[in-house]
């Protein structure tokens, strides 16, 4: 299959590496022009799972895609939130009335703002469990093992998302469809929207967090108003499971110890977070609604403010 990663970070290295190995015809499309320049000089390097991998596969800094002749059957995306328009506004030369997109960014309502650019009836959600990090222009650490659902959203398109799971699958991406997607994208988001602002405004991992006496008053708090959006938009929503899973990420055992990707993005690597496609989703939701969202609207004031404060742009 032609396949685009759009947005080649930390996620995106690792979906085209793997789908590169399992011998699809793969690019990489990414604005961050030191990596784009580093990929094509050296390889995408990557330590996979403690092997040092090097790919060879095309990479384009998207804003000089005009003389790129590859038309895709599958998009990526793997941007952070805040590129993703930036990023399909790019691609359009490169799409086709066929080429299906698939987002798996974190973060609700992506599908807003792709069908701005894409037929309704060619966009696939996902929601991923894989993780990866970025160490450097044209390096990435890819461990553990991770799975991702997907869905189409234009009635109708079921056997192409099938398509899609089966060339994920072979792949080793364990891939499954799914028939609630919508669902578990505001569970994960759940998740992130408690541990990471949370976590990254307190400076603390999740374990630290979890052993507070305020923890789960603010946990429920911010679930509830979580709740209350999916409710209206008649989203399946099982609080019980959503607490219990954003409980499990207390443990030491497992990934207590570690801190979110937030706290990441923006206390070690001084970057812009997707608190607004989280928090601030809920929050965009609510006033378009009519439904008090205090804990969110906090949140994502007291997450740009950390912003603001570190010079973060
Ligand atoms: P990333 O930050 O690694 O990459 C996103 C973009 O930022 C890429 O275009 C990348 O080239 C650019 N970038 C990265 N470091 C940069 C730097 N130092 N200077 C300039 N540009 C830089 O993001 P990611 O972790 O791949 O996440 C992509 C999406 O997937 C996000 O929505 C994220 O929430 C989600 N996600 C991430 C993980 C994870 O483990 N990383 C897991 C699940 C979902």
């Amino acid at each position: 299959m032609k396949i685009i990663i759009a947005g080649a970070g930390a996620m995106g290295s690792r979906f085209g590496l793997m789908l590169n190995q399992a011998k699809n015809d793969v690019i990489l499309i990414d604005g961050w022009q030191e990596h784009v320049d580093e990929i094509n000089k050296n390889g995408l390097r990557a330590d996979f799972n403690g092997e040092e991998v090097i790919a060879k596969i095309p990479a384009y800094q998207q804003d000089k895609l005009s003389e790129v002749d590859f038309t895709a059957d599958l998009v990526i995306l793997f941007t952070k939130a805040m590129q993703l328009d930036a990023m399909l506004k790019s691609l359009q030369p490169m799409l086709s009335e066929n080429t299906k997109v698939l987002c798996l960014l974190n973060g609700i309502g992506h599908e807003d703002t792709i069908k701005k650019y894409v037929p309704f009836e060619n966009i696939l959600l996902g929601n991923t469990m894989w993780t990866a990090g970025m160490e450097g222009p044209g390096r990435v650490k890819l461990f553990g093992t991770g799975s991702l659902d997907l869905q189409n959203l234009g009635e109708g398109q079921e056997e192409i998302a099938k398509e899609v799971v089966a060339v994920l699958s072979k792949a080793d991406l364990h891939a499954n469809f799914s028939t609630d997607i919508i669902s578990s994208i505001y569970k994960k988001a759940c998740v992130n929207g408690t541990m990471n602002g949370l976590c990254t405004l307190l400076n603390s991992n999740m374990a630290d967090l979890g052993a507070t006496s305020f923890a789960d008053e603010m946990v429920k708090e911010i679930v509830l108003e979580f709740e209350a959006i999916a409710n209206y938009e008649k989203v399946p929503f099982d609080r019980e499971a959503i607490l219990t899973q954003i409980k499990g990420c207390y443990n030491p055992e497992t990934i207590g110890l570690h801190h979110p990707s937030m706290y990441q993005d923006l206390r070690i690597n001084h970057r812009l977070t997707e608190i607004d496609y989280i928090n601030g989703a809920i929050v965009r939701k609510g006033k378009e609604y009519g439904i008090a969202t205090p804990y969110c609207s906090f949140l994502t004031q007291l997450i740009h403010t950390k912003e603001e404060l570190l010079g973060v742009k």
